[in-house]
């Protein structure tokens, strides 16, 4: 299979004046309780904004950059990369998710605030949609009915479980530890939520989708707020880096509850729990005892959320001189792609990488190395980075005829991929930069992980550095 799911964006309201990078803080700070995790620190600090690398007309968004550091893995790996839809902003906390001490008091506290997702498109700021907006509890109390919904435990909402009522889902996000998004007031500063060593801004997400009254909430957002739903659908690609990353996970969580009502071991209907990050079989419903499920006796088949495993790869020629590239009928001419495909049970990421490309294009591929990883949350994929060399002769031959998912494969020399990558990136559903000359390669923008590996290679990222 042959991967870049490129929406049809619009993000050609961007101005290249609003790009701005987060510059994120790499710390190691596994000890102090106090301080944030490192995922948190990777993502949170926003100190300066400095322009992306990126082709001067075209929209596409900045991505997470980390500061320089000077670790022995660097010296020997070389930089880490990270890709657009990583470095949330947020530390998610991930073990107090079934703790109701800490949610019930989160969830109604002032500094509290909610990204809204109607049909997956996120609350976006009218006047510059590639910033979210948030929401406060006051805003949204009318559409969660009134209720509140961390005031019970998980346990009183499985003994009171009624599958006819219609789910509210809500998402414990993150908190924002170091108050870089200015939650739902649009400013800094306010009070900050404690609890034990943790302290900060709690973010939810809420799938507004099925609101009754859900034109009324949007109209006035939109008249008191300056905030709109995004109207290019269901994918946004524009947002600013972090942002993304943090619309990812909202989105992949949203999509995955509303998607999975059933439990996968008896078809009954499941509850919501964890924050929104787990569905149970409850054993009754209205009380009345539902039939026998094996999830409730032990931790299998429970339903958690996806995250697909895909791998993604740039496969350089066994001389190093050429990229080998492919295309889908469907995709806008002269736009190639690396080649890609789902990983499978029962393989190593290598051997999958070997896998796809032989079975897509026919070429056999030796040493296969990591390279970075892209979070897609559209559903809910993990794209595997990877670089790949061909093996030399025969090894280099295209042969189309296993897999009829390309239309066309082909080895790119170095210089004309690197001119496309100059003036030819573009999302699949965006018009062409102006300095693209028609006939020309076209790639995708920098945003996909494709882009970030085709430039890694071109650059050398796979030679061996000199001693
Ligand atoms: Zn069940």
């Amino acid at each position: 299979m042959l991967l870049f799911l490129s929406p049809r964006t619009r993000t050609r309201f961007l101005r290249l004046s609003q790009s701005t990078t987060t510059t994120l803080t790499f710390r190691y700070a596994h000890t102090a309780r106090r301080s944030p995790s490192p995922a948190s620190l990777l993502a949170s600090s926003i100190s300066k904004y400095k322009p992306a690398k990126m082709a001067a007309t075209t929209a596409t968004p900045d991505l997470p950059i980390l500061p320089p550091e000077d670790s022995h893995l660097t010296a020997k790996f070389g930089r880490e990369t990270a890709n657009y839809f990583s470095g949330s902003p947020l530390n998610r906390l991930s073990f107090l998710r079934t703790d109701h001490a800490f949610l019930a008091p989160a969830f109604k506290h002032p500094s509290a605030s909610f990204l809204l997702l109607d049909s997956l498109a996120p609350l976006v700021k009218k006047d510059d949609t590639t910033q979210l907006a948030f929401v406060s509890l006051g805003e949204i109390r009318d559409g969660l009915r009134g209720e509140d919904i961390f005031e019970k435990t998980e346990e009183e909402l499985v003994r009171e479980f009624n599958s006819e009522d219609e789910e509210r889902i809500v998402v414990f996000l993150g908190m924002d530890e170091r108050g870089v998004l200015g939650g739902h007031g649009g400013q800094q500063g306010g009070e900050r939520f404690r609890y034990k060593d943790f302290e900060g801004a709690p973010y939810f997400a809420v799938d507004v989708s099925r609101w009754e009254g859900k034109e009324g909430l949007s109209e006035k957002l939109e008249n008191e707020r300056g905030a709109m739903f995004y109207g290019g659908g269901p994918r946004h690609m524009g947002l600013v880096a972090g942002q993304a990353a943090m619309y990812g996970y909202a989105r992949a969580l949203v999509d995955w509850n509303a998607r999975t009502p059933f439990c996968a071991q008896c078809g009954q209907r499941t509850l919501s729990v964890n924050a929104g990050t787990k569905r149970v079989c409850p054993p009754t419903d209205r009380g009345v005892e539902r039939k026998a499920c094996a999830t409730r006796g032990t931790v299998s088949n429970h339903s958690f959320p996806r995250t697909d495993p895909t791998v993604i790869m740039a496969i350089v020629s066994a001389d190093g001189s050429k990229v080998l590239l492919g295309r889908q009928r469907r995709w806008p001419k002269y736009w190639y792609s690396t080649l890609a495909g789902f990983q499978e049970p029962g393989e190593s990421i290598e051997e999958a990488v070997r896998r796809e490309v032989w079975e897509e294009s026919g070429v056999q591929v030796g040493r296969v190395v990591l390279h970075s990883s892209q979070p897609w949350p559209f559903p809910a994929s993990l794209m595997i980075g990877a670089v790949g060399q061909a093996l030399p002769g025969e090894g280099e031959k295209i042969y189309l005829g296993h897999d009829a998912e390309l239309e066309s494969a082909k080895w790119f020399p170095m210089d004309e991929v690197k001119e496309a990558l100059a003036k030819g990136t573009h999302n699949m559903g965006d018009e062409v930069p102006k300095e693209y000359v028609e006939g020309a390669l076209r790639l995708p923008p920098q945003t996909a992980i494709a882009n970030r590996l085709i430039n890694s290679v071109v650059e050398g990222w796979w030679v061996a550095s000199k001693m």
